[in-house]
């Protein structure tokens, strides 16, 4: 069977090209046809013209969450309403939802950047694509329909549906591939063992995505259900929605879709890039993005591009997984500290199960304290709690260079949401009485 490719090829000089003419096009098109990136442009005292090279994109304004939140209900909008076919808008957890407009172009480009997110997971078109993301304003679930319908795999749009009804399709029609989000595979998997079910189904692949996950997750999701491979998606509502990249098979980070936005890593502080492979924010720039074209829009979003070449010999450019959040970033005792870099630590260590959590305290001596609580993993005995925790500090004093306090408790005592996990808790104004 031949399988079409969603996949283009290019030189790196090619991609040079490519990016500055959907720049110089995106800078364009925003200057004429929206009043909002027109007033932000008049008042940095910058024109369209003055973009001549990748680098002048230094030059162009910064867009934000607020900037969106301010011209709600239809912000950044550069066509007529006639072209917009159809609007997204994410869970709005803090304040107004952000809602973002889609022409018929914008929708087909998010198609095919999607449909090569499934071709770089290797599916086939006899792929059962088992879809557990919620539909609805949500860009989550149609996404995946969309991208696993151009591609020309079937899809099972079961959405964020009962466990019972998710076993009942992966036995009943076979499933081989199961989207949703880290911790709902993590239930998944768990539910899986619990009814005895991995020798009925035949998952290869999960593809999963919208919260970060440690390494210690992804490998307990693997043994439980028998999955040949876990593909961590990226993806946000202003950029599409999930889509825009994908983990290739080596597993080294996610190759992202450079022919439709530019990704700069910059120091959240600075605003200036940070070293080419260190950590800081990831801020987008579409090249094609008709009905809500971003400019330098800052996700918060935290993580590193990663510059050698990938073993897999696809040449799109890679970036870590999301670090975290820009705004979860921590101060403790005068060390800048991401949650993922705690992640990180602890996924290198035996004996730890997949849950942790940050707490910070304020002391009465004025000292700053760091509690760390981390799941003992499911087949670790109690009696080698101390020892374990002993090993986790000192690996943590050697690599983030802080002093933490940690406490080991039960499997499956640490909540689990299919939500973004909260991990950070901050007791420290708390105890101030602030
Ligand atoms: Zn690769």
């Amino acid at each position: 069977m031949t399988v079409a490719t969603f996949m283009p090829t290019f030189s790196p000089q090619e991609l040079v090209h490519i990016q500055l003419r959907g720049l110089q096009w995106t800078v364009n098109h925003a200057y004429q046809n929206s009043s909002f990136y027109r007033k932000r442009m008049e008042e940095h005292g910058v024109k369209p013209e003055q973009i001549k090279s990748l680098d002048d994109i230094r030059r162009l304004p910064f867009t934000t969450a607020d900037d969106l939140q301010k011209n709600y209900p239809f912000p950044l909008r550069a066509v007529p309403f006639e072209k917009i076919v159809r609007i997204h808008a994410s869970s709005g957890t803090t304040g107004k939802r952000k809602i973002l407009a889609y022409t018929q172009k914008d929708i087909d480009d998010w198609a095919i950047m999607f449909a090569r997110c499934f071709e770089m997971a290797g599916l086939t078109k006899t792929d059962r694509v088992q879809i557990a993301v919620g539909y609805g304003l949500w860009t989550a679930g149609v996404g995946f329909q969309l991208g696993c319908e151009r591609f020309g795999a079937m899809a099972v749009p079961v959405g964020p549906s009962s466990s019972e009804i998710h076993c009942q399709m992966l036995v009943d029609l076979q499933t081989t591939v199961f989207c949703s989000t880290a911790s709902m595979a993590l239930l998944m998997a768990e539910e899986i063992e619990r009814r005895g079910l991995r020798e009925k189904i035949a998952l290869k692949k999960i593809i999963f995505g919208a919260e970060r996950h440690s390494r210690r997750m992804r490998q307990r999701v693997q043994e439980l259900t028998g999955a040949e491979h876990l593909f961590d998606i990226p993806g946000m509502t202003e950029l599409y929605g999930p889509g825009t990249g994908l983990e290739c098979m080596a597993h080294e980070g996610i190759h992202y879709w450079a022919d439709f936005y530019i990704l700069e890593i910059l120091d959240p502080n600075t605003l200036e890039p940070v070293p080419p492979g260190e950590i800081g924010e990831m801020v987008v720039t579409t090249l094609r993005k008709e009905a809500a074209p971003l400019i330098r829009y800052r996700t918060r979003d935290l993580t590193r591009l990663i510059p050698e070449p990938c073993k897999c010999g696809n040449p799109f450019p890679r970036h870590d997984h999301i670090l975290g959040r820009s705004d979860d970033m921590f101060t403790f005792r005068a060390v800048n500290i991401y949650p993922g870099q705690i992640e990180h630590v602890l996924s290198r260590i035996e004996g730890v199960g997949s849950e942790y959590q940050i707490h910070l305290y304020h002391r009465e001596d004025g000292r700053d304290v760091m509690v760390i609580k981390v799941e003992r993993a499911p087949n670790r005995r109690v009696e080698g709690d101390g020892e374990l925790a002993e090993m986790i500090a000192q690996a943590i004093r050697r690599n983030i260079l802080v002093r933490a306090n940690v406490e080991i408790v039960d499997y499956g005592s640490l909540p689990r949401t299919d939500r973004k996990s909260k991990r950070v808790f901050d007791h420290r104004n708390l105890d101030n009485g602030n």
